[in-house]
């Protein structure tokens, strides 16, 4: 059989690993013993699913593909805690990811749900890229699996904020977090899951009507829609007015989850004590968090600003703060580009 007619089970779920199975005449146990090496072991090789009777084997080996990436390199960080990974997809697009040791040895990985983009944030290095694929659930969890076998680690917090719009690849994506939060796949909490959308509106109320418990997470990067308009092209779409009745919707929704606005924080763009004072007023009609992400500098157009007007920012959001949570995420394995927003592949 020839690759291209080969069958993906790596991103299949249990109803799908079943509807396989009957047409092959195994028992739907089989389904789940298959769900469990493929994403609780990530194995890769057919002839060490032991519990797996030769005739099934033999068909997986002529009709299935197993794995859906090709591991292109590595680039570790100096501080030895941050690698960066390049994958090639099946089609020849590639994708990165990034993997981040903490103190404490928590294991984040962020992962990438497109190759390429085509949302235009003019601030973002993958933006530049285009887009070039929707990845499948399966290169979305191999991307995963391959981090953990590699790393010898166990993955205890997943971000979707690599490469890509999650919400416009939103049922792989979110196939592919449920598999992640399956306590026979990956048994990760649904709250260490966290995916991020540039604010595609349908598709965040669908997220809040289908009562998913993944942690999610809205660029804002702008206090009104003059500046957000001139940085992401979406805003011309679906403003912050909508993002803020989002946010409402999903407290009514939601008894203890907030959502988490990340705001980019960029020098002279949206960096003044006067954003700061708009953002907190936007943000005070309903509960939430928000991340201050200092920028991380790509192509010299935008600049990260002082330390001095980060720190004025904060203590101005902390004055008005009455409603939300506030976080700095300081960026990571900066000296090999893998810091957020700076994933980009030049073919
Ligand atoms: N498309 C999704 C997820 C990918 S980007 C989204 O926009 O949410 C993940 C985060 O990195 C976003 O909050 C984005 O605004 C931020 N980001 C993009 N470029 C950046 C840069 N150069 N420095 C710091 N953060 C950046």
């Amino acid at each position: 059989m020839s690759n291209s007619n080969k069958i993906f089970l790596k991103g299949m779920d249990l109803p799908e690993l079943e509807v396989w199975c009957k047409l092959n005449n195994f028992l739907p146990f089989r389904a789940k013993q298959l769900y469990e090496w493929l994403y609780c072991h990530g194995s890769e090789d057919v002839s060490v699913m032991t519990n797996i009777p030769n005739n099934c084997i033999e068909i997986i080996q002529e009709q299935c593909i197993l794995s859906t990436l090709e591991l292109i390199s590595k680039t570790v960080a100096q501080n030895k805690k941050t690698i960066k990974f390049l994958f090639k997809t099946i089609n020849g697009n590639f994708i990165e990811s990034v993997s981040m040791v903490d103190e404490a040895d928590r294991h984040t990985v962020c992962i990438s749900s497109q190759s390429g983009c085509n949302l235009g944030c003019d601030f973002c290095a993958t933006a530049k890229m285009g887009l070039l694929q929707n990845l499948s659930t399966g290169e979305i969890l191999d991307q995963l699996i391959i981090i953990r076998r590699l790393s010898g680690l166990a993955i205890n917090n997943v971000v979707y904020m690599g490469m890509g719009e999650p919400f416009l690849n939103y049922d792989n994506v979110i196939k592919s977090a449920n598999i992640l939060n399956n306590k026979k796949g990956f048994n990760i909490s649904a709250q260490k899951i966290t995916i991020s959308t540039v604010g595609i509106v349908p598709k965040i109320k669908r997220f809040i009507e289908e009562k998913n418990k993944f942690g999610l997470a809205i660029s804002l990067n702008a206090s009104n829609d003059l500046t957000r308009n001139n940085i992401m092209p979406i805003n011309k779409k679906w403003p912050i007015a909508d993002l803020i009745n989002m946010n409402k919707m999903y407290v009514k929704n939601n008894k203890r989850g907030k959502i988490t606005f990340e705001y980019v924080i960029m020098d002279g763009i949206n960096s003044s004590v006067s954003d700061a004072t708009e953002l907190s007023r936007i943000l005070n009609s309903a509960k939430c968090k928000v991340n201050i992400i200092p920028y991380n500098e790509t192509d010299g157009k935008y600049k990260r600003p002082s330390d001095t007007t980060i720190k004025e920012f904060i203590d101005t959001l902390y004055l008005y703060n009455k409603n939300f949570q506030i976080l700095v995420r300081w960026s990571n394995g900066l000296d090999i580009d893998a810091g957020c927003g700076q994933l980009a592949v030049v073919q």
